[in-house]
This record gives structure tokens, sequence and C-alpha cells, in this order.
């Protein structure tokens, strides 16, 4: 039986864990869970699966909370009373909880950077869905990988492609998993891409795109944010900055291709010229169950790939003229240093302005290009966690001021 830390257990990885504790309630228990403001869920998820621990990232809402759920009658309660925290303490208590034995990281943004920091600390196994922390702050926390031993499995379906693929293949000497430490046989990694809400439309017709369009996708069902990421292809430059840092490859060596069927999660080619594939059906719950049960398969029901269903499966190159965020994300985590979290952070915001409907889907790529810009002279080459949460303030700050 393991236990699980859910971080962000009202959102679209955090629930969709949860219904893999529901699949598997002899293998998994719920020790924590962490949500940002929809308590009606969290409630019904405490209920549920009476966690030891429970934290709201916004502290106006425990006594909410607490009052809701002291207002329980006696058949509504949860077997045990959780301890009941909020804010980053909570947070970063959640993560780092005793009885935890793997913490799934599904915080949206650079929100998950502290809590995924107390859990590497506290040597927890970590299931990483929240990608914003290791690009914002890689050059943080691949040392304190290192020094807590604790373990970072990629939960995101092309980082988990390239996991699964890379099983088998000898790390390098005195390698510990995924410390950015790069497997020897491994040449490069291609990224595939669904080519997300506008893969189909011309750069004139994009100038039609609304916050509904851009935040429907064809193939997974997720959270804002990423979708509209996925929109842009931001979400695909973010992957590669996380596949440089999780597996320790430079950056001329990862590609992206449009795969529109998203059957294909990602590639590695290995250095006799071997090219090792995962597939699957877009479903995000492989990815997380993988990281739940590694180094072992569970055996499960799901719905069977069937290629013959699929029909064909297609590739092609991405138009950068189209999607310039990819390049931005490239440049971003070749300068390294601060310049990824800038990126982020800016992404970060232009995206909920755009959300706000404050700004066009057009500008989403110019806001960044600038902060970027703006942070050229300024990047720091070896930061410290301060250095990051620092521009990490700035990049949002200037983003507001110039819309
Ligand atoms: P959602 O928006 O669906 O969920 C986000 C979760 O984070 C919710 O539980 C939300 O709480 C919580 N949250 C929001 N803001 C804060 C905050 N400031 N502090 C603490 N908690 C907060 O996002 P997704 O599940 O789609 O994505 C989560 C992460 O996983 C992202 O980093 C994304 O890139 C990554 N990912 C997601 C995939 C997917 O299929 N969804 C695929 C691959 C990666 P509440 O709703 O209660 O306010």
């Amino acid at each position: 039986m393991k236990s699980i830390s859910v971080l962000g257990s009202t959102g679209s990885i955090g629930t969709q864990t949860l219904e893999i504790v529901d699949d598997f309630p002899d293998l998994f228990n719920v020790a924590a869970l962490t949500a940002g403001r929809n308590l009606d869920l969290l409630i019904k998820q405490i209920q549920k699966y009476s966690p030891d621990l429970v934290a709201v990232a916004d502290d106006s809402l425990l006594p909410d909370l607490k009052d809701r759920l002291n207002r329980l009658s006696k058949d509504q309660r949860p077997k045990s009373e959780p301890i009941l925290l909020s804010g980053l303490d909570g947070l970063n208590e959640a993560a780092s909880w005793k009885h935890t034995d793997l913490v799934v990281t599904g915080i949206v943004g650079c929100a998950g950077l502290m809590p995924t920091l107390s859990a590497i600390r506290a040597g927890k196994d970590i299931a990483l869905a929240n990608k914003e922390t290791l690009i914002a702050a890689g050059p943080v926390v691949l040392p304190e990988l290192k020094a807590s031993g604790s373990r970072l499995l990629p939960a995101d379906s092309e980082h988990s492609a390239i996991f699964q693929c890379l099983q088998g293949t000898p790390l390098a000497k005195n390698a510990t998993l995924s410390t950015g430490v790069a497997t020897p046989g491994l040449k490069a990694i291609q990224l595939t891409a669904s080519g997300g809400a506008f893969r189909d439309w011309s750069l004139s017709e994009m100038k039609n795109v609304t916050v509904e369009k851009a935040t429907s996708h064809p193939n997974w069902n997720m959270g804002k944010k990423i979708t509209v990421d996925s929109a842009t292809l931001m979400n695909k430059g973010l992957e590669v900055i996380e596949a440089h840092y999780l597996f320790g490859i430079d950056y001329d060596h990862i590609e992206i291709v449009i795969h529109p069927q998203s059957i294909i999660h990602s590639m590695i080619e290995l250095s006799d010229s071997s090219v090792l594939a995962q597939m699957g059906w877009p479903d995000m719950k492989l990815p997380i169950l993988y990281c739940m049960s590694w180094p072992e398969r569970i055996k499960t029901n799901w719905r069977k790939l069937n290629l013959s269903e699929v029909g064909k499966l297609t590739f092609y190159k991405p138009d950068s003229s189209k999607y310039p965020c990819m390049e931005l994300a490239y440049s971003a985590g070749r300068l390294g240093g601060t310049m990824p979290a800038v990126l982020n952070a800016a992404n970060e915001e232009v995206v909920e302005q755009f959300l706000k409907e404050r700004i066009h889907f057009l500008e989403i790529p110019k806001l960044i290009e600038k902060t970027c810009e703006a942070h050229k002279s300024d990047i720091n080459s070896e930061p410290k966690l301060d250095d990051i949460l620092l521009v990490d303030s700035w990049a949002r700050e200037f983003v507001r001021t110039v819309i």
C-alpha cells in the first residue's frame, strides 16, 4: 500500500490521480490533499478519502473549510478528522507529510515550486506533473534532488513516454534517476505535439481566436492554462526545457514533431540509431499510474489501444511562424540561468490576462518576447532560489505594466 499526497487535488491531474486510487484501493491510499479555492470539491474528496492532512492555498478560506466540515452530519463525516492547514506552510506540510510515500504535483504554475522543493527536501518520490517547477528552477531543483535522493518521476505524458522508453538503457555511471545526467545511449528526443486547438487554422484565421476556442483541446481534457499553452505550442516549448533538465540532453537534440492523433507520446533515438516510441490513447491516467507504480507495471482493464481503429498516424514539422512561442522557449532554454524562469512567469501572466480577455491570443508571444528581451542583460547564469523567485515576480510585474 502506497500513501499518496495529491497537490492540486481539485484540478485535472489531481482528480485523475484520485480516479486511479478509486481503481486500485488495495494499492494506494490518500495521505494528504491540497487545493486552491474549490472547497466544494475538496470537501467531497475529504469525505471520500479521509486524508490525514488537508491544506488550502488561500488562508482566507480555512475558516470556511473548518466550518463546513464541522457542520457535516455524523454519517457524512470522514472516517477520521484531518489536520487542516492553509497557505504555503500548509502546502509544504502536505508535500513533506511523514506518512506520504509519493507526492503527485498537480498544482498549476510556479505556485508549485515551493511545495515541490519541500517534497524533494523530505526525500519523497515525486510524480511531477507541475512542469513549471523544473522549467523555472531547474538549476536549483537538480542539486536538491541529488542531495536528498528524492526521485523525480515524470507524469507529463511526453516525458513519461521518454522515461518508459529509457527503461533498460543503462544510466551513466554514478547517475541517479532524473538528476540531469545523460544516459550514454540516448542520442536524441522527439517530442510529439497534438498541435493544439488551432493546428488546422491559418495564421490569418487565428485573428479570430476566442478564449472559448483556445480552452478546448481536440485530444486532451486538461486545465485551462495548459490548454492555452497547447494552442500556442508554448506547452511544447516548456516541455523541451523540462526534457533538457530531466534527461540531461542538450537542446540541439530535442525535436518537436506534430502528431495530430496523439497516439505516440514521444520517441527516443539511441546511439545505434534505433528509435523507440511509447504509444497509448491520449489519457493522462496511464503516465500518472506509471509514476505511482514504477518500476512495477499494474494490470488494468483500461481501453486497449487498437491501431486498426486508429487507422493512420501522421507527422509533420511545426510551423515556427505560426507558433513563435516554441522558438522563444528554445532560446530561453539555451540562454539558461534565470531566463527560463522569466519565460515561464511571463507566459503564466500573459495567459492569465488572455483568459481575462484583456489581450488577444496573437499578443501572447509578443509580450513574452518583450519580457525575455528586457531580461537579457540581467541573466544570472547560476541562480539561487531567491534569484528565481525575484525574476519570477519581476517578469509578472513587467507584463502587467506593459499591458
Ligand atoms: P488545473 O487548473 O486543472 O488544476 C490546478 C490545481 O492547482 C487545482 O487543484 C487548483 O486548485 C490548484 N491551484 C491553482 N492555483 C494554486 C495556487 N496558487 N496554489 C496552490 N494550488 C493552486 O491544472 P492541470 O491539472 O491541468 O495542471 C496541473 C499541472 O500539471 C500544470 O503544471 C500542468 O502543466 C501539468 N500537466 C497537466 C496535464 C493535464 O492533462 N491536465 C498534462 C501534463 C502536465 P483550485 O481548482 O481548487 O483552485
